[in-house]
């Protein structure tokens, strides 16, 4: 039986030269391997209460939607700065080069609810830490960040777990 790896095919060179891209979309187009993803990133989750799930711009929306419509709870997303059209809290964090931007609704999420945050890829853990603080500032509480893939020499997991987060991720 094919495991949620060997749907992910890698391309060279994108979008720069000597980046091997990890690209998700092979797997997202595969009925098999879609539901096999969905499954595995609820496993650990079974069980627990959880309120709304926090997806990060753009494959976290995609997994974010199927887990919400699994669960029977809310999607919020967090995108790129000026793509919200409400009231947002920001936060900035450091890219390869240069910086980023992420925001959220300043009403998507009451204070003491239980959040799921999920991606397609943890690398060096920025773009999480970031959502983490957002869905925190608005008083949310961080259940645990899945991820299809972790690259783990670039940090992000040894990042969140000495913050105290919960990681989940299907392959490496
Ligand atoms: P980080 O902030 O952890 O360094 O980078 C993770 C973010 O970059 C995620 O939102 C992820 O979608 C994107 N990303 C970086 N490299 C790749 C890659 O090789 N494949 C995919 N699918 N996403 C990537």
């Amino acid at each position: 039986m094919k495991t949620v790896k060997d749907y992910i095919r890698t391309i060279v060179d994108f979008p720069h030269e000597g980046i091997m891209f990890r690209d998700v979309t092979t797997l997202f187009a595969d009925p098999r391997g879609m539901r096999l993803a969905i499954d595995q990133l609820l496993d650990p989750y079974v069980g627990q209460r959880i309120d709304k799930v926090v997806g990060l711009e753009a494959r976290g929306f995609i997994i974010g939607g199927a887990i919400a419509h699994q669960l029977s709870i809310g999607f919020v997303p967090i995108r790129k700065k000026g793509k919200l059209p409400g009231a947002v809290i920001s936060e900035d964090y450091q890219l390869e080069y240069g910086e980023a931007v992420v925001e959220i609704h300043d009403d998507a999420i009451q204070p003491g609810e239980k959040i799921l945050v999920v991606d397609d890829l943890l690398a060096t853990g920025g773009t999480a830490e970031a959502g983490i603080k957002l869905v925190e500032r608005l008083g949310g509480e961080i259940v645990g960040c899945a991820f299809i893939i972790d690259l783990p020499e670039l940090g992000g997991r040894a990042k969140l777990d000495a913050l105290g987060y919960e990681i989940h991720a299907l392959c490496e």
